[in-house]
């Protein structure tokens, strides 16, 4: 049942989600009422960055970004690219809401992201970073993690296990999927804890998706199923990837280069090797770390 509203409506997701945790406290009231935008953003509405500065607060005379414009197409995939220390961390810890632009601002569907509330926004958005976080827990509470018990069945977390390239080796697991993953998935190798953070994000069903593409070597079957398992999660979704894969690059929408503070590029792979601009230089001296 649950799988079936995650499938056809985001905004009836939010309604369950509230409902079935009895959390219907001022807050959740308020989101209920906002189910139409909720709606709307999660399917129709672009993210953009419009004219983004950025200090962190520890650091407020070092402008890291500057006056940074950006637009993630909805449902497509854009690509971010860039010398070390350009900003590009920095610009995947704003959308994500550590932090607050210090001038200019984020929208999504034309709305500026602080009328959402920061809760409601952990709902619409996925984070997979390179090291995913996993808990001391069993491989199936790992995959539903931060998702209400009775709103996840057993078979929406194997169907999502499934879909991540995760199943197969989940049931040969001592105890499948009660199996401990034990200390931050330390019994799990780098490829597996990867694909176990994807069947989590496929899970969340989030429309907006943010990646860190690990650089970390995985043997090659390894690569492949993770790889396989992103195609998958990143389908249809508005997705930022900070790439280091070649291929992740000339299979994206967009490719948005960023360097000191601002996106100074903008294209596919090909148009923007024509270009023979800084990101063709970069392909070509191999500064960016695509294996
Ligand atoms: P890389 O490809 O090496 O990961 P990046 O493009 O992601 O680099 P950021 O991590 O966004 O770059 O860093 C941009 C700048 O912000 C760097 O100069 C970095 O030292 C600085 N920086 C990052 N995090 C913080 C922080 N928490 N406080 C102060 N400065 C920071």
């Amino acid at each position: 049942k649950s799988q079936e509203v995650h499938d056809k409506n985001f905004g009836l997701f939010i309604n369950g989600y509230d409902i079935n945790t009895q959390s219907l406290n001022m807050h959740y009231m308020s989101a209920l009422k906002s189910t139409s935008s909720l709606k709307s953003l999660a399917w129709s509405g672009d993210v953009c960055l419009e004219g983004v500065y950025f200090s962190y607060p520890l650091r407020p005379d070092v402008e890291i970004l500057s006056g940074l414009n950006l637009t993630l197409k909805w449902g497509r995939v854009t690509a971010l690219v860039g010398p070390s220390g350009a900003g590009k961390s920095t610009i995947v810890q704003l959308l994500a809401r550590f932090y607050e632009p210090t001038r200019g601002r984020i929208t999504v569907a034309g709305e500026d992201v602080r009328t959402f509330d920061k809760s409601e926004w952990a709902r619409v958005v996925s984070i997979v970073n390179q090291e995913p976080v996993l808990f001391s827990l069993s491989v199936g509470e790992n995959i539903a993690y931060g998702l209400p018990d009775d709103y996840v069945s057993k078979e929406d977390v194997i169907k999502a296990a499934k879909a991540a390239n995760a199943h197969d080796f989940i049931i040969s697991l001592p105890q499948g999927y009660d199996t401990h993953v034990g200390e931050r998935g330390g019994l799990l190798s780098g490829g597996q804890r990867q694909r176990i953070a994807i069947a989590r994000a496929l899970l969340k069903n989030a429309p907006i998706l943010i990646l860190d593409e690990a650089t970390s070597a995985l043997d090659a079957v390894s690569e492949r199923l993770v790889q396989d398992a992103l195609n998958h999660l990143m389908k249809g979704r508005t997705t930022l990837v900070i790439a280091h894969r070649l291929s992740t690059v000339q299979n994206a929408h967009q490719i948005a280069l960023c360097d000191d503070g601002r996106i100074t590029e903008l294209g596919t792979h090909f148009e923007l090797l024509g270009q023979k601009g800084q990101y063709a230089a970069l392909v070509g001296t191999q500064r960016l770390a695509f294996e």
